[in-house]
Formats: C-alpha cells, sequence, structure tokens
C-alpha cells in the first residue's frame, strides 16, 4: 500500500511537543481533513504541492540517501498521517531496524499502526483554526493510546489567544493524566526574515508563558515555544 510522500529531509531537530530537541529525520505525508487558518504545512492539502506515491521500501531507501547512518529517530508528520494506512508497513520496517518513530496527529482518524509508534502527539485544534473538535471521537483515540506505557503519548495544543487557552484548558481537563504541551502559534506565516520572526514569536511566546504561571488550573504542563520556526523561521524543509 502506497504511501503519499511530499517531503522527506533531516536529520534536523524536532521543533516541537514531546520529542522538542530530538535529532530527527522527518517523513511529511499530503492529505488532510481539516483545514485550519493558520496551517502552516497547507501545502500538503491545498493543491499547491504534488505528493509522490511511495511504497514503505522506497521510503526507508530515501531515508538512508537523505540521512546515511546520521538518524535513528523519524517523524511521520503531515497534513495528518493517520488517514494513510500504509503508515503501517513503514513503521514495521522501521522497528526493525532499531529505529524509533514518532507522529503528530489531531485525533480526527485512528490506525492501528498508531499502537506501534513510541511517541505520539495527539493535537486537536483550538477555536482560531475554524475547526470544530469531534470530542467523543477524541475520547476513543486517547482511550486507545492509553493502553500504551506512560510517557509514550501526549497531547499538545497549539494558541493564538485567550479562547485557545479556554479550550486548551477544557482539553486538560477532560485527559487529566495525559501529558499536556502549549505551544504558542506562529501567526506570521508571510515573514520571510528570520530574525523578525523569531523577535515576534519570542514575544508571543513570552506572552503564553506569562499568562499560564498566572493560572492555577495549568499547573501541570509544559509550555513551548516552535523551535524550528526560531532558528530558520518560516523556511520549508528543515
Ligand atoms: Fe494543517 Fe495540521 Fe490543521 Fe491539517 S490538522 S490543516 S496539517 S494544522
Amino acid at each position: 500500500m502506497k504511501i503519499p510522500v511530499l517531503e522527506i529531509f533531516g536529520p534536523t531537530v524536532q521543533g516541537e511537543g514531546m520529542v522538542a530537541g530530538q535529532k530527527t529525520m522527518f517523513v511529511r505525508t499530503g492529505g488532510c481533513d481539516y483545514s485550519c487558518s493558520w496551517c502552516d504545512s497547507a501545502f500538503t492539502w491545498d493543491g499547491s504541492q504534488k505528493a509522490e506515491a511511495l511504497s514503505a521500501e522506497s521510503v526507508l531507501e530515501r531515508l538512508d540517501d537523505t540521512g546515511g547512518d546520521r538518524y535513528n529517530h523519524v517523524t511521520i508528520s503531515g497534513g495528518n498521517p493517520a488517514l494513510h494506512k500504509g503508515i503501517g508497513e513503514l513503521v514495521e520496517l522501521l522497528t526493525d531496524r532499531g529505529i524509533q518513530t514518532a507522529v503528530e496527529t489531531q485525533g480526527s482518524y485512528w490506525q492501528d499502526w498508531l499502537l506501534s509508534i513510541d511517541d505520539v502527539t495527539i493535537s486537536p485544534k483550538p477555536p482560531s483554526s475554524t475547526m470544530v473538535t469531534n470530542f467523543e471521537q477524541l475520547d476513543l483515540f486517547v482511550e486507545r493510546l492509553s493502553s500504551r506505557s506512560e510517557g509514550s503519548q501526549s497531547l499538545k495544543v497549539v494558541i493564538f489567544n485567550d479562547g485557545d487557552l479556554a479550550y486548551a484548558k477544557q482539553v486538560h481537563q477532560r485527559y487529566p493524566h495525559m501529558p499536556f504541551y502549549l505551544q504558542v502559534g506562529n501567526d506570521d506565516l508571510h515573514e520571510n526574515q528570520p530574525e523578525k520572526l523569531r523577535d515576534h514569536l519570542l514575544h508571543r511566546y513570552e506572552w503564553l508563558v506569562d499568562t499560564v504561571m498566572e493560572d492555577r488550573e495549568l499547573n501541570n504542563v509544559r509550555v513551548l515555544p516552535q523551535i524550528h520556526a526560531l532558528i530558520w523561521g518560516n523556511k520549508q524543509g528543515v
């Protein structure tokens, strides 16, 4: 079963969530069932770039061609990678080679291969995205993953404004046992000077940190910037 792939790159650092800072390769798949207003990878679903249908073996070959022997962790990203059944075979191949895997998905589609992923980030989207969370579906998603060992999955909500923070609290209270990450959103996807974007995003990060520190309902959370955006700005493929 083929996987629609838009880009394979790395090694680089994972810029987000529970594995932030991890040296990793990226496999970015095409297609998403959402269309978030601030999506920073809209090229995966808006038709502006074309995905290549690759077998799991071909993806592994490309990973080796690009990363050589300089990787032992692969992040499968999108779009929504959970739309693709064929990723199961890739995860098997990677696991057989002792390579660790990570995935991020909004939790709207389930695939059994998610149970074999080392680090699963579930990232339900807040109101500023204009998407609406189906909490019944998310309940099932979280429940299926909860059978795995602690620390193998987490929730992450991207924050742009106070409404998003209120939503994040709702999610945190609904799943109190899940490690919970708040990440400041990039609200300037058109800035092409990384230094300018960095200043702006650090300012936004400071706002989020200050706000969370004052909130007693958010005592057990981690607050992160998007590391790759601070280093490379809006550049694709890093
Ligand atoms: Fe973009 Fe992720 Fe939203 Fe899909 S779920 S539209 S990839 S931000």
